[in-house]
């Protein structure tokens, strides 16, 4: 039998989120049922909410950094049993046949991957609700294993802002004996670091704020850039291998392609509104690369959420009630969060 469930959702673009109640499916052969604790709270939940990308579609439950416990599995689900912490990402289901499917890059499906939320499944119909609510019902194959005893609060984040900043460190190979640069200390950046660091990378993180300096090298980071003063970057000219670059707000890439050493790589991971001016020479004197990268397949969501279980590695959270998210999304356009809300569903 379907289930109601309770959620919070926004009902149009920009209004606030309010209670409301939505349908879970009935727990099919191949799907896992979770009860959910906590779901952190990342800047696309806001951008999607207030339809900032366009095509949001209403009523809508944000949410896809979720972690919580199995309570009940499909036939055929072999990975889970009722009692597991699981988690649930920026997906929930693919065309599994596509070159990029089979190449366990979901994320990049040629068919487009069905969305935690502001989506639909892959039948195109039926609308995708994410982890602002007490329950989901996720195929096995897209359900993550939490290892026992990780912080399920503090582990929620890197179902979004972990992934998205690890697939391309390793992607682009970051580790021992490279030269690792984070531009950006917010929910991504935090992540970059610390991810950075545990590969092994001598990581320099590049902030507007000099009061960022500090947290940084508790993160983990070996030097601190202060942007403000363009010469400052004109120190580090020719020096790094690859850059993962988290802003999202409009700002000279140039600047930071001179500080790539011959084949560096600067990785966007956060989306300006307009597109910055790249000057050709700035590639061409180095042979280097401008590159993006999207959150990461299931592997490798995986294989990152074990390597922080073993490293002991989860996101700097702060913990906050259901009620309190429209103030969140305030606080998080103000920066004023270190380093990621998360939602304790037991609130709801
Ligand atoms: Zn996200
Ligand atoms: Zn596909």
């Amino acid at each position: 039998m379907p289930t109601t469930v309770h959620a919070w959702a926004a009902h149009a673009a920009g209004s606030p989120l309010v209670p409301h109640q939505i349908t879970r499916r009935d727990v099919g052969e191949r799907d896992v049922a979770i009860e959910i604790t906590h779901c952190g709270v990342c800047h696309s939940d806001i951008h999607q909410a207030r339809d900032e990308w366009g095509g949001s579609s209403f009523p809508m439950v944000p949410g896809h950094e979720i972690v919580g416990r199995v309570t009940q599995v499909g036939r055929a689900v072999k990975r889970f049993a009722p009692g597991d912490l699981a988690g649930v990402g920026c997906l929930v289901d693919s065309c599994r046949t596509c070159a990029s499917c089979r190449r366990n890059l979901e994320q990049y499906c040629e068919k487009g991957a069905a969305q935690t939320y502001n989506g639909t499944e892959m039948d195109r119909k039926t609308p995708t609700y994410g982890g602002y609510s007490r329950a989901i019902v996720v195929d096995e194959a897209f359900t993550l294993r939490i290892r026992k005893g990780v912080d399920p609060a503090a582990a929620a984040p890197l179902l979004c802002a972990g992934i998205t900043t690890w697939s391309p460190l390793r992607h682009w190979k970051a580790g021992k004996g490279t030269r690792v640069g984070v531009v950006g200390l917010g929910g991504l950046g935090h992540m970059a670091v610390k991810l950075a660091a545990a590969l092994g990378a001598e990581v320099t993180m590049f902030s507007t704020s000099p009061a960022k300096e500090a947290d940084a090298r508790r993160l983990g980071a070996h030097g601190f850039v202060l942007t403000r003063d363009p010469a400052n970057l004109g120190k580090l000219a020719g020096r790094l291998d690859l850059i993962i670059n988290t802003i999202s707000a409009p700002h000279d890439y140039n600047a930071y392609l001179a500080t790539l050493a011959v084949d560096g790589v600067m990785v966007l991971v956060g989306a300006p509104p307009s597109s910055p001016p790249v000057k050709a020479f700035s590639l061409i004197g180095g042979r280097k690369t401008l590159a993006g990268s999207m959150i990461g397949g299931l592997a490798e969501t995986q294989e990152m959420l074990d390597f922080c279980a073993e490293r002991g590695i989860t996101s700097d959270v702060e913990i906050i009630p259901i009620a309190k998210i429209n103030d969140a999304y305030e606080r998080m356009l103000r920066n004023d969060v270190k380093y990621r809300f998360v939602i304790d569903l037991a609130t709801l």
